[in-house]
């Protein structure tokens, strides 16, 4: 390693993913020093289902900065109107979006997380370094240091937005794999799948062999489609299944999908990455740093989604940072109040969906409930919510909701 002297700087993020470039554009403009380190270059791929759901785009409108109108522009993007579920006894329920005025979409990551990336550059308090592998993080007295594969930054906090295998979170507070709260995910990208009807609907879909999770497929610009599977990893391991072989029979072999991809090309291998899910809390900060997006486990554990909260974690990073340095506070004792915060905001639709999970442990009541769904309106409700991250919790409060959801 060609080291030179330490760089000194406020605050240093850790990934320049969602999570981490929120949290800059959120201390952009301020008067802190801002370096944002991170491992590849951008543009660079993310393995995702790439759907960016309606609280994705509300997130981005709270940013601010007229950065939901650019999005409105962004060229890259299909717009989602739908949402599909479909049991493996073909029941299907379709869910309309929410909110007319803001639109699900979904766009390849490797898009996305330019868009979100470009805007750092309008911020002169904001120095990013691409190609800068973290591979050490030391706590002392009065900072924190970070030694990359290329130098050694200094500041006053860190922020982990390094994802699902954050190495500064590894290093500052252990590593822990249970398999109970992670999902392991696949995503292949194919040229020419055929659509049923419209190309604005997402499509997840229930099969037997597949619960807890679901097989995916999301249709992007061009004619492509992201198709992947996500499922439970205590489930994978449980029953040892390779889910590589399993993902691609059922692509061949499943009735409900197998005419849809005769004409198919795949663009790709097949790809795989963790999902830290959200379905247990977690210690999300420490002496001098906070742990955002996946390396927080905020990904919903029924819809596998994360990118939402991975903003919604940055937003309450910067805010948590701006008091941070006003009172001049950085220790365990002040950051606690960021790990109230972030569960204030996400705990009650994670506990929610987490029941949802464990309800696909058993297959005959969740495809009982996906067919009651269809005319019943507190389970449609629960899926509409847990899918478009509604807040619950009032309804789930009043008793008459738990009748109407049984009996109704
Ligand atoms: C198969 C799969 C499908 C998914 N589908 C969806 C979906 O359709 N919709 C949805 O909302 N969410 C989905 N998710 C979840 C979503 O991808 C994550 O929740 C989201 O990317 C989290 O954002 P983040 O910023 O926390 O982390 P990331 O997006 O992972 O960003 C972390 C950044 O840190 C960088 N980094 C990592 N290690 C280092 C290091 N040592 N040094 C420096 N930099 C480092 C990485 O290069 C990366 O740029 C899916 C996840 C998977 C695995």
């Amino acid at each position: 390693m060609n080291q030179v002297n330490s760089k000194n700087f406020d605050v240093i993020i850790a990934g320049a993913g969602p999570a981490g470039a929120t949290a800059a554009m959120q201390l952009g403009n301020s008067k802190l020093k801002v370096a944002v380190i991170e491992k590849e270059a951008f543009p660079r791929d993310k393995i995702c289902g790439d759907a960016l759901s309606a609280d994705v785009l509300n997130q981005l409108k709270l940013i601010g900065s007229g950065i939901l109108n650019e999005f409105k522009n962004f060229e890259h993007k299909q717009k989602i109107k739908n949402l599909s579920l479909i049991g493996s006894k073909e029941n299907e329920l379709k869910i309309e979006l929410l909110d007319p005025e803001i639109e699900g979409a979904t766009a390849k990551r490797i898009d996305f997380d330019t868009f979100l990336f470009n805007q750092l550059k309008k911020y002169s308090n904001i120095e990013v370094f691409e190609n800068h592998k973290i591979i050490e993080v030391t706590t002392h007295e009065n900072y924190i240091e970070i030694t990359t594969s290329q130098n050694r930054f200094k500041g006053a906090f860190v922020l982990a937005a390094d994802g699902a295998n954050s190495v500064v979170k590894s290093k500052l507070v252990g590593k822990n794999f249970n398999p109970n709260n992670f999902s392991a995910g696949l995503r292949q990208y194919f040229e020419n799948v055929e659509f049923p009807t419209t190309k604005e609907t997402i499509e997840l879909h229930f099969l037997k062999g597949t619960l807890p999770g679901y097989l995916w497929v999301f249709p992007l610009p061009n004619n492509q489609a992201n198709v992947g599977i996500g499922m439970l990893s205590a489930q994978v391991r449980r029953k040892k299944i390779n889910l590589k072989n399993h993902f691609s029979r059922l692509i061949k072999e499943h009735p409900q999908l197998k005419n849809r991809f005769k004409n198919a090309k795949p663009l790709e291998s097949v790809k795989g990455f963790n999902l830290p899910l959200g379905n247990k809390k977690v210690k999300c900060s420490g002496n001098r740093f906070l742990l955002l997006g996946d390396a927080a486990h905020l990904i919903d554990p029924f819809s596998g989604e994360g990118i939402a909260n991975a903003i919604r974690s940055g937003r309450v990073a910067a805010d948590h940072v701006l008091q941070a340095f006003y009172k001049n506070r950085f220790d365990t004792d002040f950051n606690k109040a960021y790990d109230k915060e972030i569960y204030r905001r996400m705990w009650s639709e994670l506990r929610v969906n987490s029941f949802l999970l464990r309800l696909m442990n058993y297959p005959r009541v969740f495809n009982f409930l996906l067919k009651k769904a269809s005319n019943n309106d507190s389970i449609r409700m629960v899926l509409i919510s847990s899918l478009q991250n509604v807040n619950m919790d009032k309804q789930l409060r009043k008793p008459s909701f738990y009748w109407k959801l049984l009996f109704g």
